[in-house]
């Protein structure tokens, strides 16, 4: 029985479930892990996450598809991905299979809060770790917990996706020693200045631009570019110091295999962005969100897409991708982890 919740008013927020899934790691190993009840953790003052940010996590979600099942979207990409986060913070990693094992269990143990086929809702799966022992010195810690517990979550947009308006910003997210590829708090904390002082200004999000010359686009505080040429191309940035985003990832795949267009991974100067026919920004949360407008300084650029609704080549990848990630649309091998027939 699917919990008595008003699906099409509910938001992008925390909604408390049933249960969650917690692994400790403690004298150099990993336990088996369990799904408890209990959604809050005792600490020390001193965690090492508390004095240092020693924490990585990961997002996707589970969808429920037109035949009824409930499935996830390439999670293997996730466990490998909180894999690099967690060496990068000298974290022990999480066995990648274990981590498809404990997103597997903790939809399994909700799935009364998976959201029904067609109301635009999904379940958010939140996986992290986080260094749990005292830590004084400036060290790695020596204990932590790898937990994923779940969410349901609203249509990201209400009522259909409307361009939004974003801005440069000289403001740098990632903290010191480019640790901008990972994801973890630590990025997003030092994201948090730039994106309320955006949005005081009346911009929906920040362009970040490389920090050493400021003229290469590298990507919001937490989605990729792509951009649609005028003959048709998708155009995405490269660089090392973006996140490799999994719906980004996905959507080349999409439109080279599905829609027959020519993909190009490479440096994108902000000087190009006038040229470009679309834009929009991709992320497990909202797929693809439309950019209508780029704000820098007195130059402003408008994309011919306009500001009234997604441009008819974002539409497509819009609609291909989550057509395969509800089932609608047959997945290239691999791509779809069946929880629930
Ligand atoms: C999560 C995230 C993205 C989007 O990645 P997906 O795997 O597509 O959800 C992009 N940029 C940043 C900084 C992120 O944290």
């Amino acid at each position: 029985m699917s919990k008595n919740i008003d699906w099409s008013t509910l938001g992008f927020g925390y909604v408390e479930t049933d249960k969650r899934f917690v692994s400790e790691f403690k004298n150099g190993e990993w336990d088996e892990g369990k799904l408890t009840e209990d959604a809050t953790i005792t600490m020390s003052e001193c965690a090492c996450v508390l004095q240092y940010a020693q924490t990585v996590f990961e997002g996707l979600k589970a969808y429920r598809t037109e035949d009824g099942k409930v499935v996830c979207f390439r999670p293997d990409l996730n466990a490998s991905r909180l894999a690099d986060s967690a060496a990068r913070l000298k974290m022990p990693v999480y066995p990648e299979d274990k981590f498809i094992d404990a997103v597997v269990e903790t939809v399994k143990a909700n799935l009364d809060w998976v959201p029904p086929y067609g109301s635009g809702a999904t379940l958010y799966l939140r996986p992290y770790m986080y260094g749990k022992n005292a830590v004084i010195g400036v060290k790695p810690a020596e204990e932590y917990e790898f937990r994923v517990f779940c969410t349901p979550v609203g249509p990201y947009f209400k009522g259909g996706a409307k361009p939004i308006t974003i801005r440069t910003t000289d403001f740098d997210r990632a903290a010191p020693h480019g640790t901008g590829h990972i994801k973890a708090g630590l990025n997003y904390a030092m994201s948090l200045y730039a994106i309320v002082d955006a949005h005081e200004k009346g911009f929906d999000e920040n362009m970040y631009l490389d920090a050493a010359t400021r003229t290469k686009v590298e990507e919001t505080g937490g989605a990729n570019f792509i951009f649609i040429t005028k003959d048709g191309k998708l155009v995405t940035p490269k660089s090392d110091s973006i996140l490799p985003s999994i719906t980004r990832r996905s959507l080349m795949v999409v439109a080279e295999k599905y829609l027959g267009m020519e993909v190009e991974h490479r440096e994108v100067y902000f000087d190009e962005l006038k040229d470009f026919a679309e834009c929009g920004l991709c992320g497990t949360a909202a797929v693809i969100s439309p950019v209508g407008k780029i704000v820098d300084g007195d130059n402003v650029i408008e994309f011919p897409s306009g500001m009234e609704e997604m441009g008819p080549i974002t539409k497509k990848l819009y609609d291909t991708l989550t057509g395969i990630q509800m089932g609608r649309i047959e997945a290239p091998e691999g791509w779809i982890k069946v929880i629930s027939e």
